[in-house]
Parts: structure tokens; C-alpha cells; sequence
């Protein structure tokens, strides 16, 4: 039902694998575009030869159909407003700036990058900065300051050029932000940017707005990074005489501490993905970690990804991809950067693990169980995932909290030996092993009726015998209810590994 004219896109440039930060900004979009019955577009801005990294855009499709976000049109879609890919595209930018410079608003600047860099050089050593606007242009080698023939003969003889837009001089910009409301700039602060290179490619600046009024974007939803290029935008817009759209600047990411941009050194450093999907860098090999393959499920990733930033504006905190959609307005979207917090979003994951089915969880369970080489048997992998799965974040946890449910305990925790293990547990679990072998129903609740009659006619600690019994079963202190594991594990094993436990523990001597 796309059918109002709310169009946005998602504009990643294909330079490596996509930040997180961009994932929330793609799902902002996506969630505006939804809400209003509008359009979502991914347009690949890979107008940036340099940069380009083999593998990025297949990273990125790849990553939003693993996180559920569908495109309306773009790269892998297609659409009436395509091609979408901006190399694609690339001789239409060429006109438009032509058309910038004959109203007058660009201009062609053959200034070499070494006649460049030697007036920065210059001012450096006079303590000031080189910018190219409108007072240095007016002594610089550009279509402004040579006359129309020396131009033509230039432009003639093949020299190298670049098209910069003419900043208006002394003017005050006004842009309004649907986050940030009205934000007001003079052009005497800006720069004439390059908006055509002597590659014969635009730059991100022109052929972003070409795109966003070609493509009849309405909202240009995008991160906070891109606030210092609204002024050269807007003024593009006004140049072109085109309407603009409106703009939202969305909060940045932070470190964990607060203090600055959510980086890939910090979670490098601080041991947590910031890529949505594990990346291997074709260059250098160098492998790093995504949120797929630490085990996060879409959902929780996602649900996690949107409170970054934005809040429901009550205590609400779990949603569904459709909830956000239902829920989600630009105007519940903070000002103020959004914290990174890791142990939030293992706290999502065990939000939705528990919330799977147990024939799910096992399902997912017996690919580890597979990868490890444990063969569960006949045991009711459901059942077992539905004991322990209030104990963990991810399913490659489930093991952790379930392996002597498989596998008799390789050793015995020593710090619970020297706990648990007592002068009597020797005497005492010989003689469960006793009362347990005359056992016929090995249920949980028969098991735990008979164990526990046994304990009160002999009068024995209850808490001692327990955890002598778990020390031999289990190896250490942990694990679901006692009763419920030796059922699963039946009768045989139950015995086998009280008799093993007695013989390698042994008698303890009193002390
Ligand atoms: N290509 C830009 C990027 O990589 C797009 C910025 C925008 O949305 O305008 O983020």
C-alpha cells in the first residue's frame, strides 16, 4: 500500500561493511516509510572510486535480509525512478552541473592539487587556513577569475578541472530539522566544494541531491554526520530551483562511556560486534565480529537497534518489527547521542530466546550440539532446552548449561569437591546408589519421592546429600532441578555416574 508520497532512501556508500550506526539509520527510514504508507529505497552512492571496497554492497543487501528490513525499490528491487546504484547514473550528474554553471552557480577551477597545496603551505606559515570560498577564489585559477577564452582554450587542450559550486557570499542559510528545528548558517563560514572531480565523477554532494530530486525523495532521514553538508545541500536545492525536502538529522551513536562516536576499535577493545554480519576485510584478511554470528537473533538486534535513539515515549521496551512500525514517530527521536550498552542487548537476546518455542530452540541447539559431535540420542532435546533456557543469552550458551545432560562429567569442579564432597557423602551416596537401583519408575517426581523419604527415615541432611548427588551428576554446582536431569539421562547412566563419582572421589578423611 505505498501510496502517499512519502519517500525515503537508505544511501550507504559501498566502503566497507555497514556500522551499526547505519543500520539504525536504515531502519528509521524504513520505519517512516512504513508508518506512513510510504516508499523505502536503497540507492548505492559509489561515486567515490577510491573508496570502493569489493564485497560491501552484497554485505549490505545481505545484512538487511538477515535483520527483516525490505526495500521498496532500489539495487536489488528495481523501480521506476532506478538506476539505483549512483555509477549507474553517472552521465546524468554531468549535466546538471553544466546547467550550475551556465546559471552561474559553479564554476570549472583548474588549480592543480600542488598549486593547492602550496597556498595552504603559504597560509599555514602565516597561521591561517586555507579555504577555497569566495574570497580565495577570486585569486585562484578558475573560471571566475580568467576570461571566457583562456576557459575555452583550457578546457580545450584536455586540462584537468573540477567543478566547485559558488557559495552566495554573506548570505544567512536557513535549514529546518524535523530533530533539531531551525539550524541557521551564514555562507561566509563554507567553502566552494568540489561538486564534479576531474574523474569525471560528481561528487557525494551533487549527485546525493540530484538523486534525492530525481528519485522524489520527501524526507531525507540520514546520521548527524551529515549536518555540516546541509548548508551546501540546501543551497543546492535553492540553485537548482527545485524544491527540497525535508531533513532529519539523526543522533549520533556513543562509546559505551558516553564519550564520543561508537567505533570499531570499541568494540575491538571492549569485546562486542559493530557490524550487523561478521566481515572479512579482502584485503588485509582481517576478520571482524557481527552480530549474526555472536548469535543475536534479527529481532532482538533490531529491537535493540531502534531504542537507540528513539523511545515510545513510555516504559514500553520490547517490540516486533511491525510494533516499531506501529509505534515509531520522527518526533520521539532524541536530540542527544544514544549510549551503546552491550549488556542491554544480551538482555534483548534473552528476551526473544525465551520467547521461542522449545522446538525451535532445539532445533537451533542440535546444530551445536552437531558441530561438537554430541549425538543427543533419544533424548527429548525440546524438553532439556526448555530446563535451562532461562539461563542463557544465546543458544550457543545452551551447552554451557546442558552438556551432562550429554556427556558424563569429565572432572569434578574442585572447588565444589572441597564444599560439598564430606566425610559421610562416600557412605551416603553408595547407599543411594543402592536405593536408587531398586527404583522401577525413574520419573522426576517418583525419583524425588523416593530419594527424599529416604533422606528423612535416615535423618540425613537434606543439603548435604543434595549436593553430593548434583557434585556426582552434574560435576560442579549448577544445573536445573536434580530430579529432572536423571530422568533424562535414565536409571543406567544415573548409576553409572554415582558408582564412577564414588570410586575417583573416595572417602574423604575426616579432619
Ligand atoms: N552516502 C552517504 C553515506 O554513506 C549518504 C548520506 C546521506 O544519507 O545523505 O552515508
Amino acid at each position: 500500500m505505498e501510496n502517499s508520497s512519502v519517500r525515503v532512501r537508505f544511501a550507504p556508500s559501498p566502503t566497507g561493511p555497514l556500522h551499526i550506526g547505519g543500520v539504525r539509520t536504515a531502519l528509521y527510514n524504513y520505519l517512516f516509510a512504513k508508518k506512513n504508507g510510504g516508499s523505502f529505497i536503497l540507492r548505492i552512492e559509489d561515486t567515490d572510486q577510491n573508496r570502493f571496497v569489493p564485497g560491501a554492497e552484497a554485505y549490505i543487501v545481505e545484512a538487511f535480509n538477515w535483520c527483516g528490513i525490505e526495500f521498496d525499490e532500489g539495487v536489488t528491487k528495481g523501480g521506476e525512478y532506478g538506476p539505483y546504484r549512483q555509477s549507474d547514473r553517472k552521465d546524468m550528474y554531468r549535466e546538471y552541473a553544466d546547467l550550475l554553471i551556465q546559471s552561474g552557480n559553479a564554476y570549472y577551477a583548474f588549480d592543480t592539487p600542488e598549486e593547492l597545496n602550496d597556498i595552504r603551505k603559504q597560509l599555514e606559515a602565516e597561521k591561517k587556513i586555507f579555504t577555497y570560498d569566495a574570497v580565495q577564489r577570486t585569486h585562484l585559477k578558475n573560471s571566475l577569475t580568467l576570461s571566457p577564452s583562456e576557459v575555452k582554450n583550457l578546457l580545450h587542450a584536455g586540462t584537468p578541472y573540477v567543478i566547485r559550486f559558488k557559495m552566495p557570499t554573506d548570505q544567512v542559510i536557513v535549514m529546518e530539522d524535523e530533530i533539531r528545528g531551525r539550524v541557521e548558517v551564514n555562507t561566509s563560514v563554507l567553502d566552494d566544494k568540489i561538486i564534479f572531480k576531474s574523474d569525471g565523477m560528481p561528487t557525494y554532494h551533487l549527485a546525493n541531491v540530484v538523486d534525492d530530486h530525481l528519485m522524489k525523495i520527501s524526507h531525507v532521514i540520514r546520521g548527524e554526520e551529515w549536518l555540516p553538508s546541509l548548508p551546501l545541500h540546501v543551497s543546492l536545492y535553492d540553485a537548482f530551483g527545485w524544491d527540497k525536502p525535508k531533513f532529519a538529522h539523526l543522533p549520533l551513536l556513543l562509546k559505551p562511556d558516553g564519550k564520543g562516536k561508537l567505533s570499531k576499535r570499541d568494540g575491538d577493545r571492549l569485546g562486542f560486534p559493530v557490524f550487523p554480519l561478521q566481515w572479512t576485510d579482502p584485503e588485509s584478511g582481517e576478520v571482524s565480529r557481527g552480530y549474526r554470528e555472536d548469535g543475536y537473533f534479527p529481532e532482538a538486534f533490531i529491537n535493540m537497534m531502534a531504542l537507540l535513539g528513539w523511545n515510545p515515549g513510555d516504559e514500553r521496551e520490547f517490540f516486533s518489527l511491525a510494533g516499531l512500525v506501529e509505534a515509531f514517530s520522527i518526533e520521539k527521536v532524541g536530540k542527544s547521542g544514544s549510549r551503546f550498552d552491550q549488556e542491554k542487548a544480551k538482555w534483548f537476546n534473552h528476551h526473544y530466546l525465551v520467547e521461542k518455542s522449545n522446538d525451535e530452540l532445539a532445533g537451533l541447539f542440535l546444530d551445536v550440539l552437531k558441530e561438537k559431535n554430541i549425538d543427543p540420542g533419544q533424548k527429548n532435546l525440546s524438553y532439556i532446552v526448555g530446563l535451562v533456557k532461562e539461563r542463557v543469552n544465546f543458544v550457543a550458551e545452551l551447552w554451557e548449561q546442558s552438556s551432562f545432560f550429554f556427556e558424563v562429567p569429565a572432572v569434578y569442579d574442585p572447588q565444589t569437591v572441597k564444599k560439598r564432597w564430606k566425610t559421610d557423602s562416600f557412605e551416603h551416596m553408595k547407599e543411594l546408589e543402592v536405593v536408587l537401583k531398586q527404583v522401577q519408575d525413574f520419573s522426576s517426581e517418583n525419583t524425588e519421592k523416593v530419594v527424599k523419604a529416604w533422606i528423612e527415615e535416615k535423618e540425613y541432611g537434606m543439603g548435604a546429600i543434595m549436593n553430593a548427588f548434583r557434585l556426582l551428576i552434574v560435576g560442579e554446582a549448577k544445573g536445573p532441578h536434580l530430579f529432572d536431569i536423571i530422568e533424562v539421562i535414565g536409571k543406567e547412566d544415573t548409576l553409572a555416574r554415582i558408582n564412577r563419582g564414588v570410586e575417583i572421589l573416595g572417602k574423604k578423611e575426616a579432619n
